[in-house]
């Protein structure tokens, strides 16, 4: 491999990490935002959580770290499922994969106490690879509406600033509700 391929693939695997993040907080962006706990499906599995996280942040590291990974590790295994039925796999997606898988624990790195963390997380957190317990921290002062991607503290900072969580609830809002949200109900463009 010559140098160019090494830093094509070195690029790769960046973009591939912060997109894993990008969709992570677009997720997240939709479970606290669109529906409510009685939303068929989409309440039960993902809102109750959700809204459950948010009014006890702490209660998280309550639960073993293996069960709370166990939905994000599903669904990742859904995807590449898709990926490889459709016969498209590729490197990228695996990488992608991985990077994806980790979201939760990542996030719970940003929850647990620092003295429960080992010194690599701590060197991770350091050095802005992962998201620390400050930097998460500010979605999780009220009004909740800013900082959704939980694992590096690089993408968060671009999409507040250019309004792309605004950008979204003017399209998802008035399709799908957002009766979580009464700071919506003033617009113009909401149609709930
Ligand atoms: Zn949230
Ligand atoms: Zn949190």
């Amino acid at each position: 491999m010559d140098m160019l391929s090494v830093a094509m693939v070195t690029a790769q695997v960046v973009g591939l990490y912060l997109l894993a993040d990008l969709v992570g907080g677009i997720f997240h962006w939709a479970e606290d935002t669109l529906g409510d706990v009685d939303t068929p499906f989409w309440g039960p599995i993902f809102v109750h959580p959700n809204v459950t996280h948010h009014e006890e942040p702490s209660r998280m590291m309550k639960q073993h770290w293996l069960p709370n990974n166990v939905p994000i590790a599903i669904g990742t295994l859904l995807i590449l499922s898709v990926v490889w039925i459709l016969d498209a796999m590729t490197w990228q997606w695996l990488v992608f994969g991985a990077f994806g898988g980790m979201n939760q624990q990542v996030h719970r790195f940003a929850h647990a106490p620092r003295l429960r963390l080992s010194e690599s997380v701590k060197f991770l957190q350091r050095i802005k690879v992962l998201q620390d317990a400050r930097h998460h921290w500010g979605h999780h002062r009220s009004p909740h509406t800013t900082r959704y991607c939980v694992m590096t503290p690089w993408v968060n900072p671009v999409l507040d600033r250019i309004g792309f969580w605004r950008a979204a609830e003017r399209v998802f809002v008035p399709v799908f509700g957002a009766p979580r949200r009464p700071d919506l109900a003033d617009k113009l463009w909401y149609r709930a």
